[in-house]
């Protein structure tokens, strides 16, 4: 095994991208293999591109659109070639060394710069150093910070993020960003003859339960365009796409382009008006998995294991988000309920789950958590030491079926 790397799972974004992950059969047999004493991160490069293609796919039946994955959700290299490889060309990113990292990637790749609140240096390097000619904004301020940087071009693209109301998603994301609907009608209004692409934007929250609230924020956006009165050249309507998880079950992906294509319908906008999105964890949760291993049972029902809020599990902590669980090797004990502590000495490191896995589970055992590619290994921290991590590639099954993905029973065959 000495050609598998040890790397900080910490700051992919300045990882060399020359190093590829390592490509190995199952989950279960390189846990054999190696028998990992540190978290060791799992992408199934299938299923994200799969997963994208079906979203693509689907986005683009229902209004013709583009899909633009948010990079945030998750920058690893191997993730966003995965993706690639699946049709995104659009990519959604906040900070210059999420920019760069796609711009040196991908020469075809459209980028745009959706913060609405950016440095000024920040601004000058997407614009001059990497061409990016998309910038989001919800504030008179920005405007002109952005103005005064890239000097008044005619190759400009603003974004106005609008304010959505506080909805059904589980991160609701309405207190920090977006303006109101006099505030966007200025801002329209202004921008319309300094911009070549003139947009209205928003996010409803992630992991939104409710399809209907795209349509309700596409309302929203169109009493913002008639109420500005000039022409507007593309509807985003952000990301903010669910993903299942074991106490979770969304909507079908389907009723989501449904409820975009109804509410896109209603605005009767001009043909040519293009339509985006912004996906992030729908793209990518279920190609992302992290392997732990048990490091005490305590009281019964109590795992310490090696990785924790401070490493790929943050949204197990405070946001008590519940993960699928599979205990790594054959046992035919009856499941049950377990919490979790993570491995640094702050006792916040808990993850109260409840996460089901067999009543015969000790220490030394691996437990595989899925889902995690969204927003799991980007939120690393290297606190208290414990930011070693392994990223091997696998081709099995993701714990929870992706709907639209088959994995070729050759792939498993050889794997096995
Ligand atoms: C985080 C973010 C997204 C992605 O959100 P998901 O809920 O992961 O789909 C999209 N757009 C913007 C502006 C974001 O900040």
């Amino acid at each position: 095994m000495a050609h598998i790397r040890f790397r900080s799972a910490v700051a992919p974004l300045r990882r060399n991208l020359s190093h590829r992950p390592v490509q190995l059969p199952t989950v279960d047999r390189m846990v054999a293999d190696l028998q990992p004493a540190e978290p060791m991160h799992c992408i199934r490069p299938q299923v994200l591109s799969a997963t994208a293609r079906r979203f693509i796919d689907l986005f683009d039946r229902a209004v013709g659109g583009d899909v633009l994955y948010a990079v945030k959700c998750n920058p690893d290299p191997a993730f966003l070639r995965a993706l690639y490889r699946g049709g995104v060309r659009h990519f959604d990113c906040a900070s210059p060394a999420e920019i760069r990292i796609v711009r040196q990637m991908f020469a075809d790749a459209h980028v745009h710069y959706m913060h609405p609140v950016k440095n000024r240096a920040a601004i000058a390097k997407a614009w001059n150093d990497f061409a990016v000619r998309d910038f989001s904004l919800d504030s008179q301020e920005e405007l002109d910070k952005i103005l005064a940087v890239t000097g008044a071009n005619d190759d400009l693209g603003l974004f106005i993020r609008l304010a959505m109301p506080k909805g059904a998603a589980a991160y609701d994301l309405s207190g920090k960003f977006g303006a109101t609907l006099e505030e966007a009608v200025a801002l329209l209004r202004r921008a319309r003859p300094l911009a070549r692409r003139l947009g209205v934007c928003f996010h409803v929250g992630s992991q939104m339960m409710d399809p209907a609230a795209y349509e309700a924020g596409i309302a929203i956006a169109g009493r913002v365009i008639a109420a500005a009165g000039v022409a507007i050249d593309v509807v985003d309507v952000g990301g903010g796409f669910p993903v299942a998880y074991p106490d979770m079950t969304p909507p079908d992906l389907q009723l989501y382009m449904d409820a975009i294509a109804r509410g896109i319908a209603a605005l009767n906008l001009p043909r040519e008006t293009r339509i985006w999105c912004e996906p992030g964890r729908a793209l990518v949760a279920a190609g992302g998995s992290v392997v732990v291993q048990v490091e005490r049972r305590r009281g019964g029902d109590e795992l310490f294991i090696n990785d924790g809020i401070y490493g790929s599990l943050s949204d197990a902590g405070v946001p008590a988000f519940r993960f699928p669980c599979r205990l790594i090797r054959r046992s035919d004990a009856p499941l049950m309920p377990f919490s979790f502590w993570g491995p640094t000495c702050d006792s916040a490191d808990r993850m109260k789950g409840p996460f089901l896995l067999p009543t015969d589970i000790r220490e030394g055992d691996w437990i595989e958590i899925g889902q995690l590619g969204a927003y799991g290994a980007t939120l690393r921290t290297e606190f208290n030491g414990f930011d070693q991590a392994r990223l091997v590639e696998v081709v099995d099954q993701p714990l929870l079926a992706t709907p639209g993905h088959r994995i070729l029973p050759q792939l498993l065959e050889m794997a096995a």
